[in-house]
C-alpha cells in the first residue's frame, strides 16, 4: 500500500485527475461511495460528510433523479432530465471546492430508451467544454445489459468515442443487476433469471478488447448484487467473478486487476463480500436505497417529534407560534444529518475515511 499523495485540486474530477483518484482506490485498497442525488439537500449532505470523513465521493444522477431535480412541472422528459443534470451539475462544480474534497460528477443506469438522454447530456458537456475547457461531468453511464453482448459494446463504443476527447469516462454494464433502480431493471428474482446475474469472465474480456482503445471506462459487472433492499437470502453474492475476470485479463494482456469494477445494489451487503469487491478491483460503489432510508427516518422522526406543527400554523394548547418547527429547513435538515450518518458508514465500510487526495 503506497503513501497517499494529496496532490488534487479539491472539486470535480475529469481526465487524469479522474483516473489518479481510481488508481489511488485500487493502489489504497479502498472503494467511493456513489451516491444518487435528487436535489441541493441531497448534494449537500454528500459533500459535507465527504468533508467530514476528509474523503473523496462521487455524486450521480439517475435520469428520474436528474427530472426531478429539474421539476417535475417540467412536461418534456428528456429537457427536464438534461436541464435537471446539468443544473446539478453546476451546483455541485461551485460548492464542492468549498468542502475541500475531491468530487466525480456521474450519471447512473441509461439503457436503450434513455441514449438521447446520454448524447443531450454530451451536448452540454461540449459546449460546457468550449467555454470552459473542461466537462461538466466526469463520467456518464450506460446500461445496454439488456442488448446482446455485440451491441451493448457497440454502442458503448459509440459513446466513448464522443466522451474521450472532453476528458471523460464511462461507466458500462455487462450482466443484470437485480431488482429495479428507477424503473429500469427487473424485479424478477426467480431461479429462472438467476444465470443472468453472473457476468462471465469472457464477456469482461471482450469489453476490455473492444472498448481499452478508445478511452477510459468502468464495468458494473453482475456477481449476484440487486438494486434495493430483500429479505435475505434470495440471491448469494459472488465476488470471485470479478477476481477471475481480472485474471482472465491478466492472461491475456499482461496487466493486473486492469479492470476498474463499479458494485451495483450493494445495500444491505455483508461487510465481508464487499472487502473481498474492492481486493479484485471495485473502487465505486453505488449507494441509493440506504441513503434515501435514512433522509426519509431523520425527516419522519422529527415529524413524530413535533407533530402539532404539521397540522396547525399555531399551538392548539399553548397558543405558541409554530412557526419555527415547521419551517422547511427545520425538518429538510433533519434529513440531511440522518442521511449524513448513514453517509458515515459508507465511507468507513469502503475504507475511504482520511483518504481525501485534495490537497
Ligand atoms: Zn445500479
Amino acid at each position: 500500500m503506497g503513501v497517499q499523495k494529496k496532490n488534487l485540486a479539491p472539486g470535480v474530477v475529469w481526465g487524469d485527475s479522474y483516473e489518479q483518484l481510481i488508481a489511488a482506490c485500487k493502489e489504497g485498497g479502498y472503494a467511493l461511495p456513489a451516491v444518487n442525488v435528487i436535489g441541493t439537500n441531497s448534494i449537500n449532505a454528500v459533500l459535507e460528510s465527504a468533508a467530514r470523513n476528509k474523503a473523496d465521493v462521487i455524486i450521480q444522477l439517475s435520469s428520474g433523479g436528474a427530472q426531478f431535480f429539474g421539476g417535475p412541472g417540467i412536461e418534456d422528459s428528456l429537457k427536464a432530465r438534461t436541464l435537471g443534470a446539468v443544473s446539478a451539475a453546476q451546483h455541485v462544480h461551485l460548492m464542492a471546492k468549498q468542502y475541500g474534497v475531491c468530487v466525480v460528477l456521474h450519471t447512473d443506469h441509461a439503457n436503450k430508451s434513455l441514449v438521447p438522454w446520454v448524447d443531450a447530456m454530451i451536448d452540454q458537456g461540449v459546449a460546457h467544454f468550449k467555454n470552459k475547457g473542461r466537462p461538466l461531468f466526469s463520467s456518464h453511464m450506460l446500461d445496454l445489459s439488456e442488448e446482446s453482448l455485440a451491441d451493448n459494446l457497440a454502442e458503448c463504443r459509440r459513446v466513448l468515442e464522443r466522451l474521450a476527447p472532453l476528458g471523460m469516462g464511462l461507466e458500462i454494464e455487462l450482466g443484470v443487476t437485480g431488482g429495479e433502480e428507477d424503473g429500469v431493471g427487473s424485479e424478477d428474482l426467480s431461479a429462472a433469471n438467476h444465470a443472468r446475474l453472473y457476468t462471465q469472465p469472457e464477456d469482461v474480456l471482450r469489453a476490455f478488447d473492444a472498448l481499452r482503445s478508445v478511452g477510459h471506462f468502468s464495468v458494473a459487472a453482475s456477481f449476484g448484487n440487486v438494486h434495493g433492499v430483500y429479505a435475505p437470502g434470495n440471491v448469494k453474492l459472488r465476488p470471485e467473478i470479478l477476481e477471475a475476470s481480472q485474471a482472465l485479463i491478466q492472461k491475456h494482456h499482461g496487466i493486473a486487476k486492469a479492470v476498474n469494477f463499479v458494485f451495483h445494489g450493494g445495500s444491505g451487503s455483508d461487510k465481508k463480500d464487499i472487502e473481498d469487491a474492492i481486493s479484485y478491483g471495485v473502487f465505486k460503489m453505488n449507494i441509493d436505497t440506504d441513503t434515501q432510508f435514512a433522509f426519509a427516518h431523520g425527516i419522519g422522526d422529527y415529524v413524530t417529534k413535533n407533530p402539532e406543527a404539521f397540522r396547525s400554523q399555531i399551538h392548539p394548547e399553548t397558543q405558541k407560534p409554530l412557526k419555527s418547527l415547521y419551517d422547511p429547513r427545520k425538518w429538510l435538515r433533519a434529513g440531511e444529518k440522518s442521511m449524513g450518518v448513514r453517509l458515515d458508514e459508507a465511507f468507513k465500510d469502503l475504507g475511504a475515511t482520511g483518504r481525501s487526495l485534495a490537497h
